[in-house]
């Protein structure tokens, strides 16, 4: 049947055809539509659960995979950061059950924080990555990931970005199975599951090496890379990853070229699809490559190149020709070809409708009990006869650094979840004379803000904490 699904609906559907049983994460858009739309249905059999954090959600998947489990563990792209003290460790032993980590990166901030390249993780730790480029393929990929990390004994990352994660598309599905009848197991291992020593740590490195080069294999036998050269040697290749595969099938359907280019479609961009890149090379004379973000993969490309003594022109972020920062789109997917020398119509004139808009300052939702709070403490300030600019006020990250915006611009600072503890103490500690405050959401406080305060006490720091909790969310 065919259902209208977001990206990271259709991953949750697909996740379940491939049979997981346990799904953990933390929330934070432009990923928590995922693990949302599975709580919202009814599973028997199966265990899926908001954690205090990501680092804990991780640590829950991973012991079902060890258990001989599949367990997906989601979470926005700063959720890796918390996550990832865990998941080097894991990434050493390797897995049992299936292990997908789902991170949905942000590329153009519409969520807030960084625009974190999840990629970087994926090379950083050795574990494989696999991208969709359509809300459809992500349906069917995930199921690909669960295959490639139950075979290969990996975790393995999937990425999303928020275009796909959000957008909705038809997608063929089926009617979730029946959990499948795994028995637990229960494997003691202590050179697997243990780091004793530096002989089983560095063992497990080679391990995890070796994993990765079998990965590698594995992509290829299932052919994730799609490599289809044009008829004609020479000319134009185009290497694309994730979304920019989509703008760039839309690019070339829509126009009238007498000769296609080369184009290598990437799925898995972690590890770097070398033979394919190879092929590519060998094949064409100018070679784009379209990634969202960082230039992992066209970074191979110059590598490989240069290995090749291949002497033709490489267009991407590292000539200037396209930008690291921001969304692509359409337009700029054009914009890259034609500067690679294919003849396409320069794009229309995107039409302006920013003044169509109503201005929607950010604010706390109506109702919202913060708002209270805000007022309560600038009241507070004024009855002290202190002045707002005189009183620093910590935020931490979600609603709370709301009271950073007019008519309270009581919070100053942002950092990251439970920081308001620990900045605060820093400014007690650097010698501010004046009343220090630290304001924190609930779900932020258990989920890294604890350490702070119990930090604060055992040193006799004299701040004040409020944690702010609505009773709603
Ligand atoms: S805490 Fe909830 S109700 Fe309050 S501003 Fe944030 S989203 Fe709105």
């Amino acid at each position: 049947m065919k259902e209208l699904l977001t990206g990271n609906q259709a991953l949750a559907l697909g996740a379940l055809q491939a049979g997981v049983e346990v799904v953990t994460g933390y929330p934070g858009t432009p990923s928590t539509g995922a693990l949302t739309s599975l709580l919202k249905m009814t599973l028997p059999g199966r265990h899926i659960e908001w954690s205090v954090n990501e680092k804990v959600a991780f640590e829950i998947a991973t012991g079902a995979s060890w258990a001989g489990k599949r367990a997906l563990c989601t979470m926005k792209m700063s959720g890796v950061n918390v996550a990832y003290d865990s998941l080097i460790s894991v990434a050493y032993s390797g897995c049992i059950g299936g292990l997908v980590i789902y991170v949905a990166d942000d590329p153009g901030v519409s969520a807030g924080m960084a625009e974190q390249d999840t990629r970087g993780y994926a090379l950083m730790s050795d574990l494989p990555l696999l991208e969709p480029s359509s809300v459809a393929e992500a349906y069917r990929l995930i199921q690909t990931a669960f295959e490639l990390s139950e075979r290969v004994g990996t975790p393995v990352f999937f990425r999303l970005v928020t275009a796909l994660s959000q957008s909705k598309s038809p997608v063929e599905v089926a009617p979730p199975p029946p959990p499948p009848e795994r028995e637990p197991r229960l494997v003691r291992d202590i050179t697997r599951f243990t780091k004793a020593g530096a002989a089983i740590c560095q063992q497990q490195h080679r391990d995890l090496l070796a994993r990765l080069e079998r990965a590698g294999q594995v992509i290829r036998e299932m052919g994730l890379n799609r490599l289809e050269p044009a008829a004609e040697p020479g000319g134009v290749g185009v290497i694309a990853s994730g979304v920019a595969v989509a703008y760039l099938d839309e690019v070339i359907a829509g126009a009238d070229l007498p000769t296609p280019p080369s184009v290598l479609r990437v799925a898995a961009p972690h590890p770097f699809p070398e033979e394919e890149v190879r092929a590519l090379l060998r094949h064409c004379e100018t070679v784009l490559v379209l990634e969202e973000l960082e230039p992992h993969l066209e970074r191979g490309v110059y590598v490989t190149a240069q290995r090749m003594g291949f002497t033709g022109r490489i267009v991407g972020k590292l000539d200037g020709t396209l930008s690291r920062i921001g969304e692509y789109t359409v337009a700029e997917v054009r914009r890259g070809l034609r500067e690679a020398g294919i003849p396409l119509p320069e794009s229309p004139p995107p039409v302006q409708a920013d003044h169509l808009a109503a201005a929607r300052p950010i604010t706390v939702c109506a109702g919202c009990p913060h708002r209270g709070t805000y007022m309560a403490i600038n009241q507070a300030l004024k009855n002290r006869r202190l002045k707002r600019d005189e009183v620093l006020v910590t935020g931490d990250i979600g609603c709370t650094i709301l009271g950073m915006n007019p008519p309270f611009n009581t919070v100053w600072t942002e950092i990251a979840m439970g920081a308001s503890l620990g900045l605060a103490q820093g400014y007690v500690r650097g010698g501010v004379r004046t009343p220090v405050i630290a304001s924190i959401g609930d779900s932020t406080f258990f989920h890294a803000g604890m350490p702070g305060l119990v930090n604060a006490i055992q040193h006799q720091c004299d701040l004040t904490l409020i944690v702010m909790d609505n009773g709603w969310t």
